[in-house]
């Protein structure tokens, strides 16, 4: 699927590429619906007929990824909600034995990632996934999220690659499409990024169920 010996740079996501999809989606599906009710006194089907146009309207924005934005519009505490059943976050199969054959390998490897970094520190500290990356870059830090082709050049300047010899992985065809547009010349996406639903029929990109189809010839 991929020649790796043309390869020098690994980009990754973190969502949905590495970790089960399925925490965050419980926790803005279904816990943050369940907590907004509470604290509203009204049913949760009514929540989530408030929350998901809230929701909609922010996707690919930076701010749907800002947990202090959603703190405020929603007076509740949305990092302390996630520590609450961070006992969800879960790395995604084979996501382990790939990072270390990758860190066997001479590539630098980036988590190149949407998540806050209060998301972020969360999850790190779950997953024990840290020392497998020579850097770490949230797009809060950049100003734009992925889903912009002005970050991948923001990127580019902060940690020098050759996008001939990149490779991204990500979950999200926005994203693989932004970096597409950048000229970032390899590019797979992720079928199965939540454990708990289907599988994704993804036909724009090569896409992996798992990462034992990329470990073959690393
Ligand atoms: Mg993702």
């Amino acid at each position: 699927m991929i020649d790796w010996k043309k390869i020098d740079t690994v980009l990754l996501d973190m969502d949905g590429t590495l970790l089960d999809l399925n925490f965050d989606n419980h926790f803005w599906k279904e816990f943050v619906p369940l907590k907004y009710a509470e604290k509203k006194s009204i049913s949760i089907v009514s929540a989530k007929q408030q929350l998901e146009p809230q929701f909609k309207c922010m996707e690919g924005k930076l701010e749907w990824y800002c947990l202090d934005y959603w703190s405020n519009v929603l007076q509740l505490d949305i990092a302390g909600l996630k520590a609450e059943i961070s006992g969800l976050i879960t790395v995604l199969p084979h996501v382990t034995e790939f990072l270390e054959k990758l860190q066997q390998s001479s590539k630098k490897v980036l988590l190149v990632t949407n998540a806050h970094r209060d998301s972020l520190g969360l999850k790190m500290e779950k997953t024990c996934l840290r020392p497998f990356f020579d850097n770490i870059i949230s797009s809060h830090d950049l100003g734009f999220p992925k889903e912009h082709a002005e970050f991948w050049g923001l990127l580019q300047q902060q940690q020098p690659f050759d996008k001939k010899t990149t490779l991204l992985i990500d979950d999200s065809l926005a994203v693989l499409n932004s970096a597409r547009l950048f000229g970032i010349a390899h590019l797979i996406s992720v079928s199965k990024p939540d454990s708990k639903q289907p599988i994704k029929n993804v036909t724009a990109y090569l896409a992996i169920e798992d990462f034992r189809e990329l470990m073959i010839g690393l």
